[in-house]
Parts: structure tokens; sequence; C-alpha cells
């Protein structure tokens, strides 16, 4: 038996498809192969013409084989051509012609291979890497890729999430889904919140969910998923190139099934284009880092500073605000790079970095500069605030801190430059501070310095005295002065105002004038008026128990101390702790307390005297144009400026009004005490005028403790008054 006979059941079962042609392009051979390839039985195709299965061949085949036609073209060649199925779905092939000479007969053998999978992967990573290569977005990558995968195969939709630095899973695209459903699948925490993609997220493996509605494992969004006509889930994990899984792909289907040969092949090519676009987002991101933060501090660099500091400086423009520019360079820090170290060095300057950041605004930009040198712009911000924030910031810095064993309080020199006095752009401003920091660190380390000399006296006075101001507080260099008030008819003590003196070793005496606007304004304010209030109570108690018969005392308190709800409270523990009752007190307030627009003053005030504390209004006449407030506040006394007091003698109109003041107060019930009274003239006619409590320097000036001790037990019964 010769094999030859066998030849067609060879062809028959070869592995590839095989058709024969004859010289005129008819079929006159088909395997089962083939007809699984093109999807049509060898009975509709026998006898027919090749151009049936194949597409018609393109001109450059043609050229290349002079004097051929038809199939003939192809021989030699290997194609890779589409081939159309009946049922409408495409596949690819790659095909092979060979001529064959029988005696006088020509024939053509073609040999055929399903590429499918090969195209697809092809294709698909060509799409995606074209439009890598033109866009930033991960997202629009993504997106495509997404949609690509729908378009090679309609039966999928597909889902792509990264796993955020919270380690949570977010999506990043899934075209065929409304953004409802993808807010409330979004954030899944992998480990402890069960779904499809959470699981393959946390396993790394690949997950089928086949029937969803009967899968007890599907929690997240299962009845929104069904909803959306979705029935099977099969997730990949996408996975870094060191192995670490960094999102899931998803595959959604409408039908419960398992993922077909084609599905897993679109799998392992989208994964990979996954990573790929992934990697490729945060090497831009890291890029974009390196490029525009510092390394060591995290802190925006130059490049990044000159972007943000033009924007902040158009936006000062539009809104026609101020804005100030601090040029911080550390103290010493060439010592401590020398003497400990490089590692030291860096150690310091991320300190300082962080206690900068803590310290300033959200709104406002921090830069490392160069070396030790930093960059702060503070928008909406005027020579005042720049002052407080520079004060601030070097009171920050100086916090003792530990760089390995040693410890160190680090200090900086600052300048500072104004917008738009000292400059219009971000480099003319930034070389003023420059030079204002250098003007800084020649007066000594740990000072600021404006660009504007006549500024900088201002602010550095102000500094200075802040600084010393809050030394004196800490270390209890304040006292207290108390001047009596009189009763001129009975010739009795009233009462005793209790006056805050300040006695700087360096500045001299400074007046309350001088430094309690600064307490106001630095935040000290509290401190003090807890310190003032404290302190004359003790006196108070101390003389009723060395027998000395004094009825109240008058204390001063500032409008921002009506801020503070807890006043009332604080004012009840002392009273109770120096044993004192509320009736011993009166709290002096000037009228711009009654202008002050934060809610809490009305309230403090009114638990102030709900107490039993007596509220007196001082200065009064001078600050406040409309008199409606008495009506509304639960004032007792009222104390007549001593403006008043001192044009008394001269002027007819000032008596008019202060008799004036006296029938008002009479009328409402309230005390008017007249203070400043210098000279018996003045008395008389505030007596005249039917004024019974006096105050003043022809009584007493204010005296510290022991000297009103003298004077008391001098003018007991007061006889020289008269
Ligand atoms: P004030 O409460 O109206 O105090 C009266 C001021 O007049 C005191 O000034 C006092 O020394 C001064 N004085 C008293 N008798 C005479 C006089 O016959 N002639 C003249 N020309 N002046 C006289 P001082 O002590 O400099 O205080 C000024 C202001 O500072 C006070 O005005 C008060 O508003 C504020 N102040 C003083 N001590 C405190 C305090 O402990 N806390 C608060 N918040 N403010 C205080
Ligand atoms: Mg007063
Ligand atoms: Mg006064």
């Amino acid at each position: 038996m010769s094999i030859s006979q066998f030849y067609p059941q060879i062809l028959e079962q070869a592995e590839n498809a095989i058709i024969v042609v004859n010289k005129d392009d008819d079929i006159v051979f088909f395997n089962s192969n083939a007809e699984r390839l093109w999807g049509r039985s060898r009975e509709t195709v026998q006898g027919a013409n090749i151009s049936l299965l194949m597409p018609p061949l393109k001109n450059d085949q043609q050229t290349q084989s002079p004097g051929q036609s038809g199939i003939g073209l192809l021989v030699g060649h290997h194609v890779e051509l589409p081939i159309e199925r009946p049922n409408q779905t495409r596949v690819w092939a790659e095909i092979s012609v060979s001529r064959i000479e029988i005696t006088t007969q020509t024939l053509y053998l073609i040999t055929a291979r399903n590429i499918t999978l090969n195209k697809v992967h092809k294709a698909l990573r060509y799409h995606v890497l074209q439009i890598m290569a033109k866009t930033e977005s991960l997202q629009e990558v993504l997106n495509l890729l997404c949609q690509e995968i729908s378009r090679i195969a309609p039966e999928i939709s597909v889902t792509i999430a990264q796993i955020s630095n919270d380690g949570r899973l977010h999506t990043l695209a899934a075209p065929d889904f409304p953004t409802e459903y993808i807010s409330q699948t979004d954030g899944i925490d992998p480990g402890s919140q069960s779904s499809c993609l959470g699981l393959a997220a946390f396993h790394g493996e690949p997950v089928l969910v086949r029937d969803i509605e009967n899968d007890p494992g599907w929690t997240v969004a299962k009845h929104e998923t069904l909803e959306l006509g979705y029935k099977a889930c099969w997730a990949v994990p996408v996975k870094a190139r060191d192995g670490h899984v960094v999102g899931v792909l998803a595959f959604y289907y409408r039908v419960c099934r398992r993922p077909n040969k084609l599905h897993t092949q679109l799998a392992e090519v989208a994964t990979s284009l996954c990573t790929l676009a992934m990697e490729q987002a945060q090497s831009r991101a890291r890029i974009h880092h390196l490029a525009f933060f510092d390394n060591l501090t995290s802190l925006p660099n130059r490049s990044m500073l000159h972007i943000q500091a033009n924007q902040a400086i158009a936006q000062a423009i539009r809104d026609n605000t101020q804005l100030a520019v601090l040029f911080l360079d550390v103290d010493r820090f060439k010592q401590v790079n020398d003497s400990l170290g490089h590692p030291a060095g860096d150690a310091l300057l991320r300190i300082v970095a962080e206690r900068l950041r803590e310290a300033i605004r959200e709104v406002d930009i921090l830069c490392r500069y160069s070396g030790d040198e930093f960059v702060i712009v503070l928008t909406q911000c005027d020579s005042v605030h720049a002052t407080d924030l520079a004060g601030r910031l070097l009171a920050v810095l100086s916090a003792p801190c530990q760089i390995g064993e040693i410890p160190l309080s680090p200090a900086a020199s600052i300048g500072i430059s104004l917008f738009p006095e000292n400059g219009n752009d971000i480099d003319t401003l930034i070389h003023a501070a420059d030079m204002a920091m250098y003007q800084a660190k020649q007066k000594g380390r740990g000072c600021f310095s404006f660009f504007s000399g006549q500024l900088n006296l201002l602010a550095k006075e102000r500094f200075t005295l802040e600084s010393s101001l809050r030394g004196a507080l800490e270390t209890n260099q304040l006292r207290l002065y108390y001047q009596p008030q009189i009763n001129i008819e009975t010739h009795q003590l009233h009462g005793i105002e209790a006056l805050v003196r300040w006695n700087d070793p360096q500045l001299g005496y400074v007046a309350p004038s001088r430094f309690i606007p600064l307490a106001e304004k630095s935040g000290l304010m509290t401190y003090l008026s807890q310190w003032v209030l404290n302190e004359a109570c003790r006196q108070l108690a101390q003389w009723r128990q060395h027998g000395f018969t004094i009825p109240s005392i008058s204390v001063n308190l500032s409008p921002t101390d009506f801020h503070n709800l807890k006043l009332p409270q604080y004012l009840e523990a002392i009273l109770r702790s120096h044993g004192l009752l509320p009736n011993d007190i009166l709290i002096e307030i000037t009228e711009g307390v009654l202008m002050d627009s934060n809610p809490n003053v009305i309230r403090t005030i009114n638990e102030i005297r709900a107490l039993g504390v007596r509220l007196s209004i001082d200065d009064f006449g001078t600050g406040y144009s409309s008199l409606a407030y008495l009506r509304n506040l639960p004032v007792n006394e009222l104390k007549l400026d001593q403006s008043f007091v001192h044009d008394l003698g001269r002027d007819r109109s000032t008596r008019a009004l202060t008799n004036a003041i006296m029938h008002i107060g009479d009328s409402m019930g309230l005390l008017v005490v007249a203070e400043g009274v210098e000279h018996s003239t003045q008395r008389n006619l505030l007596k005249a005028q039917g004024y019974q409590i006096v105050q003043g320097n022809l009584f007493s000036p204010p005296l510290p403790p022991e000297e009103l001790e003298n004077w008391l037990n001098e003018n007991l019964s007061f006889t020289q008054w008269q």
C-alpha cells in the first residue's frame, strides 16, 4: 500500500487550515480546520471562488509578483488577513500560499493559522501605547484601555481601580458605569470589605464570581451591580514589577459565566498595560516632585516658589491686598554642619522646615530656597502681621531640640519685604528681603528686620517691647499701684482703683497706655488681666486682715478680656480663693467693649454681673456716640473721663456737660465718679454739681501698697479735703 493514497487524509488531519484551489481560484479542497477557522462547512465553499473567503488583495502585493493574478499573487508570502465569518465575527489568519504543478495542472495550496489572539495583543498594545505617548492623564489612558477591550469583546464591561496610599481601591476608569455607581464602590478597603475586586487585591490572585446574585461574599453595592444588569465578575490583580498589587482590572458580564480564552488573553495584556501606565504616572509624579520639591525637607523648591508666588502676587493685585516675603536664614548653620557633620545639619534643616510649616497658614507659601535659607510668602499680610509672624517664627524655632545626642536651640535671622512697597515681582521682593536679612544678622542672632529702615525701627521697638513684656509677666515684674476714691460728702474712703505698673530694667518705666494695647494685640492680655485680678484681690484680702477698712477695689479689664467665656468662672474662683465676696470688686470697662463685635462680649458681661460683681464704665463721655446702650447694660457706675475734669475750671460748656452726665447717671440710678481731680476748684465745682465720689492727684496719686497703707493711716479722718 502506497502512502500517497493517504495524502487527502493527511491534509484533512493537518494542524493548520488547508485549502486547495485550482488555477481559476476555485476551491477544490477545504479541510476540517479550515471549516473551523472560516466558520463555514466544506459543502458551502466547494467550487466557489477563493474571494468568498478572503478580502480583495492590495495593490502593493500585486506589484511584487508581476505576471501573476488572483491567489497566485501570494505565492511565497506570509500575509495576515482578516476573515469575516458568516456569524459576523472577525478573526485574523496568517496565510501562506504554495504553487503546486501536477502534470499539466496548476494548483495552489493555502495554509492558514488563527492568529487572532496575537493580533489582539498587538492592536491593544499599539493603541494604548500610542495614547500613553500623547497624554499625561492616567485616567484617560485607562479609559481608552477599557473601551478597547470592550470593542474587541463587546460582552465585557471593564473597570480599573488603583490602590492608593491609604491602601484603598479607587476606581480610575469604568466607562460603562454611571458615576453614582463608581462613587458607591469607591474606596473599598481590600482587607476588610469583601467584593470580587477587594479579594483579588487582597490575595493577589484572580477571583471569579460566576453568580453575583447568589454569592454570599459579595457585599459591596450588590443590589446596584445587579440592577445595572451584571451577573458575573472576574477580577484580576494588577501587579507592579516587584510583584506587589497596585490595582485591579475587572470584567463584568451580563450572564453567569466564566472568562474564555480570549478574555484571559485580554486580561493578561491589559494588566501589563495597566502596570506600565500606572508606573509611568508614578514616575511622572516623582519627576514632578524632583523638579518642584526639595528632597530633604519635601518643601517646594525655588521653581515652585516662583510659580506660586507669581500667582499670589497676581491675586494680591486683583484683590488690592498686601503681601509679605520673609527671607529666613538659619543662624550658625555652618557651625552645626562643620562640627556635628552633614547628617546633623540635615536633621536641623528638617526640624526648622517642620516648625516653619506648622507655624504658617495653609494659604502661605513656604519654600526651601537654598542650603539653610527658606522663603515664606505671606498672603494678605501687612507689616503688623508680618511682624507678629516673624516674632512668632523666631520663638517657635528657638524651642530646644535634640540632634543625635546634642541638645540645640535653633535660631534664625529673618528679613522682610512687602508688596507692593518694596517691589512688584517676586525676584525683587526676595532680593529686598534678603538684604533685610543681612541687616538682621548684623544685629545678632534671632532678629528680624524690615527692608525699609523706618518700618524696621518701629517694628523692632514693638518686638522688643513685646518680648520684654512677656518676660516681665513670666518673671513677675509687674506691680499694682492703688489710687483711693473718696466720698467728698462723708469724707470716707469709697474704694480703691488698682493700676498696673511696669518698670523694666532696660526700658525703664513703661506707661500702661503703651503696653496695654501691645498686650492686647500680642495675646498677652489674658495673662496680664489674670495676674492683675489675682493680685488686687490678694492685696485687698491682706489689707483687711491687717485691719484696714477698704470697701472695694476697682480693676480695669480690656475689651479682649470679654471674649473669654471663662472669665466669669475665673473671677469667681479668685474671689473664693481669697475669701472675698462679689461685691468687694468692681470691674471697669471702657466704652470700647461695647463696640466690640465679638458675640461673647455681652454674654460675659451679663455673667459677671450675675455673679454679683459690679461694673463701671471707665472714661465715660469720650468713646461712644449713642447713650442707648446704657439702658441695656447691667452697669452700676460711670467714671467721668478726666478730660472733662481737666477743662472744668476754664470752660462753661464742659461744666454744662459734666452737669448733664451727673443727671444722666442720677436718673438711671448710677453712681458717677469723677477722676483726674487735681485742683480744689475742680473738686468744688464737681461737689456743687452733685458729684460725691472723686479720685485724683489732689487726694493721692496711685501709690504702691506700702505707701497707700501710710496714706490710709495718715488720712483716716479725711478732714483736710473739706
Ligand atoms: P484709667 O483706668 O482711666 O486710669 C486712670 C488714669 O489716670 C491712670 O493712668 C492714673 O494714673 C491717672 N490719674 C489718676 N489721677 C490723676 C490726676 O489727678 N491727673 C492725671 N492727669 N492723671 C491721673 P495710668 O495708670 O497711666 O493708666 C492709664 C490707663 O491704662 C488706665 O486709665 C486704664 O485704662 C489702663 N490701665 C491701667 N492699669 C490697667 C490694668 O491693670 N488693666 C488694664 N486693662 N488697663 C489698665
Ligand atoms: Mg480705670
Ligand atoms: Mg479713666
